[in-house]
């Protein structure tokens, strides 16, 4: 692989200052020492589709006792990471967790979730979200299937073992990072920045490749990880990359902009 020249960072802030439509894409490191629920082969076999309606009482007390726990992670690095956010240089912020790291998430704007949240549960036919936290007693007594004020079913947000993404979350995840222009994709942040992020995930490894393919002198990626995945940025070289602790990482960053 070729090494592309090292950039001062100042080109960096400038471009976030200057634009202030830089894509974050959050992953698994942020939670730190916070230890998550793991949706896997395991626990496949109760948390599932064909469960949440065969069996209601097992399966929500299932997601009440594991997935739903905890609701909100907040620790060093998270509040870094909100420090930065409030400085607005971003368009969208594509969480990758299923436990809430950002501030309000549930209701801001420019979040998307592709992985769910454990918060939120929908309605399969109207699409209504509803608050889990709230339900806890109607889901965890539940008998039969838990239903939407439309008579259709609900169901989590926090994706079973393998599903798929729905159409309209993976829509936009791509439309946060793209647009077509004569038909032809187009960027439309100047900036793709990855904190804490599994490049094995295969949607974030799509997001840094396509974004790659497309970007010119005017666009960075910017890989922000922890010292034990330090060879990630040996594999991307993005124009800018710290391996560091992700705090303070994030800590210098949201220091430069705001000077
Ligand atoms: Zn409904």
């Amino acid at each position: 692989m070729n090494k592309k020249p090292k950039l001062p960072i100042e080109m960096l802030i400038e471009n976030l200052k200057e634009y202030k439509d830089a894509v974050i894409v959050l992953g698994p490191d942020l939670l730190g020492e916070t230890k998550i629920f793991e949706i896997d082969k395991e626990s496949k076999e109760v948390y599932n589709r064909k469960n949440m309606i065969k069996e209601p009482n097992k399966f929500w007390n299932y997601y009440i006792n594991n997935i739903m726990k905890p609701m909100v992670v907040s620790n060093k690095i998270t509040q870094a990471l909100n420090e930065l956010l409030k400085l607005d240089i971003h368009s969208h912020i594509i969480d990758t967790n299923y436990v809430k790291t950002v501030t309000n998430s549930d209701t801001r704007p420019d979040i998307v979730s592709p992985n769910g949240k454990n918060n939120r549960i929908e309605c399969v036919k109207c699409h209504k979200i509803y608050e889990a936290d709230s339900m806890i007693r109607e889901l965890g007594t539940a008998d039969k299937t838990v239903k939407c004020t439309c008579g259709g079913n609900l169901k989590p947000t926090v994706l079973y073992y393998e599903e798929k993404y729905s159409t309209p979350v993976y829509n936009a995840v791509k439309n946060a990072v793209f647009e077509e222009e004569n038909g032809k994709p187009k960027l439309k942040t100047h900036a793709l920045i990855f904190i804490g992020v599994d490049f094995t995930d295969t949607l974030v490894s799509e997001l840094i490749d396509s974004y790659d393919a497309l970007k010119d002198h005017n666009h960075f990626t910017v890989v922000i990880t922890d010292k034990k995945n330090r060879d990630d940025l040996i594999y991307y070289n993005p124009e800018f990359g710290a391996y560091d602790d992700l705090d303070q990482a994030l800590t210098r960053l949201t220091e430069l902009i705001k000077k």
